[in-house]
């Protein structure tokens, strides 16, 4: 179990299964939303300077329903998948280019940093306008009552 930074030394020169374990604190995600460890089941493969990282990111993000006000647990799974090469060897323009591309990252030889992809991705997966389920009643536009809990006297 290591953290998302991919330690190369360690990594065989074909395929390896690397499950990752991380504190929202880890990968730069605010803990008041991101309670559970983030967690991502990964295979790396490595070819020379070049590693390709596919995989399934998981953890739950606590939101605030957009309709009743309360706070609810969502599940968020993403699914991973970049490649990286060892800075320094395409040429710096190429290198630029290539940067703006979301699913190519470099690395120093010794170390990848999966952790500002990973931060990204987890966010772009949660809902503009989260609802705590489908069908969530919300909140009573006469006397403001929480309807998830039950029906108001308005209704009556
Ligand atoms: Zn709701
Ligand atoms: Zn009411």
């Amino acid at each position: 179990m290591t953290d998302f930074i991919l330690d190369l030394a360690t990594l065989k020169p074909t395929l390896n299964r690397v499950e990752v374990e991380a504190t929202a604190q880890e990968v730069g995600l605010p803990e008041a939303e991101w309670r559970s460890r983030i967690t991502g089941a990964l295979r790396v493969e490595k070819s020379g300077s070049r590693v390709s990282v596919r995989g399934l990111l998981a953890s739950s993000a606590r939101l605030e329903c957009v309709r009743c006000l309360n706070e609810f647990d969502l599940p968020v799974e993403v699914e991973l998948s970049l490649f990286a090469d060892q800075s320094g060897k395409s040429d710096r323009r190429e290198e630029e280019a290539l940067e703006r591309d979301d699913y190519m990252l470099f690395h120093d030889g010794r170390r990848l940093d999966l952790r500002e992809t990973v931060r990204e991705m987890l966010l772009l997966e949660l809902p503009i306008t989260p609802h705590c389920r489908e069908d969530c009643p919300g909140l009573c536009p006469k006397c403001g009552a929480d309807l998830t809990v039950g029906p108001c006297n308005c209704t009556a």
